[in-house]
């Protein structure tokens, strides 16, 4: 049989075309290892553990984006968690409460006589007033950050970014930010914290809204695209992973935060969703143990009140907006009920009624 030249060269050229194909074909596969194709990347209810799924109760855990940490999910046991690893300690966790001058002696107050009482090392006042009278209490846990005493997103993003770097020079696993009209369950909190799989990359929080807000890319592109992200909202308290706070790093320490939220202009717990679920495309964990006063707190069921995380009661506007606990002290006596909880978490404090 006789094959002509051009025959020849066009078998040789349909051949190293399907060469190339199948070579091109192979080479995610090999990638991987193995001949089989790299599994998917998906984390639905499945990568919750029981614990986990109870503390985040009522709420989703979205699928991880681009998350190193998916696989840590997937294999975690709460049973376990506590065995490999020292447990999660108050120690473990910066607090930042964040208040203002006007506020020292009328909320303020509140915090340090309950809560922070029983975390008073862990815990840091971020102010824009150098008070002696706070100072001589709290010594060096007071940090003035010099920022202006009003309630402007710039003055406000300006304390977040103190708080942001204070955080990244201590060697604490958490930061957790507050507001002056949080109580914080320090025991809830552990329990929260705790049952995340250690080193995973963690922005844990209440949404602020029920969907994710929209915005104009102008930190990663030029502003013509938008970009969807959710948030925590800051007055019902939120926290973060040291390993995720260091990735925010470009974005927010060093006065990077302030110029962050200018270009985005967006206030200081948005510009933090922003920066890890915008730019780090970190998903956050939304959790319904985290509350402020912009929801209706009386609706809290009272026999769930001692597993909240946070707490809050509401402002002049709406003084009645607080936590349903009975007894202890009246509502004249108590009137964010904030000292009638630490009663009940703490009854051997000694200002609290004691038992009969
Ligand atoms: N705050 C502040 N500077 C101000 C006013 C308020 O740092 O000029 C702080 C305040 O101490 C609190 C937080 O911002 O920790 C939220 O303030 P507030 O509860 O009055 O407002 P809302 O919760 O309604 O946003
Ligand atoms: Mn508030």
């Amino acid at each position: 049989m006789k094959i002509s030249c051009v025959g020849l060269t066009k078998i040789c050229f349909v051949l190293s075309v399907s060469l190339c194909v199948v070579f091109f074909l192979f080479i995610p596969w090999m990638k991987h290892g193995s001949l089989y194709p790299p599994p998917l990347l998906e984390c639905n209810g499945t990568c919750r553990s029981g614990h986990l799924e109870s503390l985040l109760e009522g709420t989703r855990l979205p699928p991880q984006r681009h998350n190193r940490s998916v696989a840590g999910w997937k294999n975690y046991s709460a049973q376990g968690a506590g065995q490999s690893e020292e447990p999660l300690q108050i120690e473990d966790v910066f607090i930042a409460v964040k208040t203002t001058k006007k506020y020292h002696s009328s909320r303020l107050d509140l915090l340090l006589q309950t809560w922070i009482s029983h975390a008073k090392e862990q815990t840091f006042i971020f102010t824009d007033w150098e008070d002696q009278e706070l100072r001589q209490k709290v010594g060096n846990q007071m940090v003035n950050t010099n920022c202006s005493a009003v309630h402007t997103r710039q003055a406000l993003c300006c304390k977040m970014a103190v708080e942001y770097d204070k955080f990244v020079q201590s060697t604490k696993k958490w930061f957790c930010h507050m507001d002056d009209d949080n109580y914080l369950n320090l025991s809830a909190l552990l329990n929260l914290l705790s049952a995340f799989p250690h080193n995973a990359d963690i922005y844990v929080g209440r949404p602020s809204l029920d969907h994710p807000v929209e915005t104009l890319d102008r930190v990663k592109g030029d502003g013509s695209a938008s970009l969807k992200f959710w948030f925590a909202t800051g007055g019902a308290g939120f926290c973060i992973s040291r390993g995720l706070a260091l990735k925010m790093s470009p974005w927010a320490s060093m006065g990077n935060f302030i110029s962050t939220a200018e270009k985005v202009r967006l206030p200081d717990d948005c510009t933090i969703g922003y920066i890890i679920e915008g730019l780090l495309e970190v998903r956050m964990q939304h959790s319904n143990l985290f509350h402020s006063h912009l929801e209706n707190l009386h609706r809290l069921p009272q026999s769930t009140l001692l597993q909240q995380v946070t707490l809050s009661y509401g402002g002049p506007e709406n003084r009645r907006n607080v936590v349903r606990i009975p007894g202890v002290f009246s509502l004249e006596q108590d009137p964010s009920r904030f000292r009638s909880l630490h009663c009940l978490l703490y009854p051997e404090v000694s200002w609290c009624p004691s038992k009969k």
